[in-house]
């Protein structure tokens, strides 16, 4: 297909190897007049390696308000246009978002040159169900903010797919532990297509103790991915027995689905109900332990 002239290409570049540039973006990216680039020193070497001599501009999230109006009217004046991030996908956690947006708003095409993303990269071997799938990208960096998406998260049933730094990363597969449970089958996908490549399946609880023992190292780069509940509420089987356990002890069930909501994070009236009706099934307990026995 031809691309009208004034055009914004979207071109995913390697995450790792940098033999995966696609020959296609190779090309384009030598034939654009401008390439806006996330890190233009970053993108430079990617450039280099393949002697792609095309002018690089920056382009981030902190400069993207000063910078739309000079790359649209560069785009409005027949200028072709690519835009790039440091790996993978543009726009896929990374910036671009605003630039296609308005682009768009602008009549300019706007063309994709798909490539490598570690979401789906990570997918691809993690062995887990990829039939329907989530993107959640990277969770909020303050613990509890994490542990309340976390706890939403209990009961979805496709396969979730996080990105999370090397320094979160031991915290971040503890909260996984007490949202998902121990048992839920999850994978832990450092370092795609570079040297140091590593992927491993296994229950939550066991990749949480390869991380915590040190036996996989907590470095480079990572993606997390975690099975989906089998069948409603099997992910929040952990504050379940939670509460029953509060329950149990006498607490009551405003302060159970309290005590519940902070360790979960799952939402408080779910708790709360869930609470009242293990109270009600332990008080009919009760009431029957208390009936004299029939004569
Ligand atoms: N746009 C990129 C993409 O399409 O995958 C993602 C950019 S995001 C800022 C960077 C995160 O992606 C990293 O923190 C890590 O979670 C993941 N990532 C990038 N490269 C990776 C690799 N080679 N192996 C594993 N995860 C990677």
């Amino acid at each position: 297909m031809c691309d009208p002239p004034a055009t914004l290409f979207v071109v995913a570049t390697p995450i790792g190897n940098l033999a995966d540039l696609s020959p296609r973006a190779r090309d384009l990216l030598a034939s654009v007049d401008l390439i806006a680039a996330e890190d233009t020193r970053h993108s430079a070497r990617l450039l280099e390696a393949w002697e792609i001599r095309t002018p690089l501009t920056s382009f981030h999230d902190h400069n993207a308000a000063s910078r739309l109006p000079e790359l649209i009217g560069r785009l409005q004046a027949g200028d072709r246009l690519a835009l790039i991030t440091d790996a993978g996908t543009p726009l896929i956690s990374d910036p671009g978002y605003r630039l296609v947006r308005a682009a768009q708003d602008a009549g300019i095409a706007v063309r994709a040159l798909p490539g490598p993303s570690a979401a789906i990269a990570a997918l691809s071997v993690a062995g887990l169900a990829c039939d329907r799938f989530t993107f959640e990208g990277f969770l909020p960096a303050r613990a509890s903010a994490r542990r309340k998406r976390l706890g939403e998260l209990a009961d979805e049933p496709r396969t979730m797919i996080f990105y999370e730094s090397p320094r979160r990363l031991p915290a971040m597969l503890d909260d996984c532990v007490v949202a998902f449970g121990a048992d839920r089958e999850s994978a832990l996908a450092r370092e795609l297509t570079k040297l140091h490549e590593s992927l491993h399946r296994a229950p939550l609880s066991q990749l949480a103790r390869m991380i915590g023992e040190g036996e996989e190292p907590a470095r480079g780069e990572c993606v997390v991915l975690v099975a989906g509940a089998r069948g409603i509420q099997s992910g929040g089987h952990f504050a379940d027995e939670l509460l029953d356990a509060l329950v149990g002890e006498g607490i009551g069930a405003k302060s159970a689905a309290a005590v519940a909501r902070r360790l979960t994070g799952q939402p408080r009236r779910k708790l709360y109900q869930r609470a009242l009706e293990l109270n009600d099934q332990k008080e009919a307990r009760n009431s029957q332990e208390r009936r004299p026995p029939p004569r």
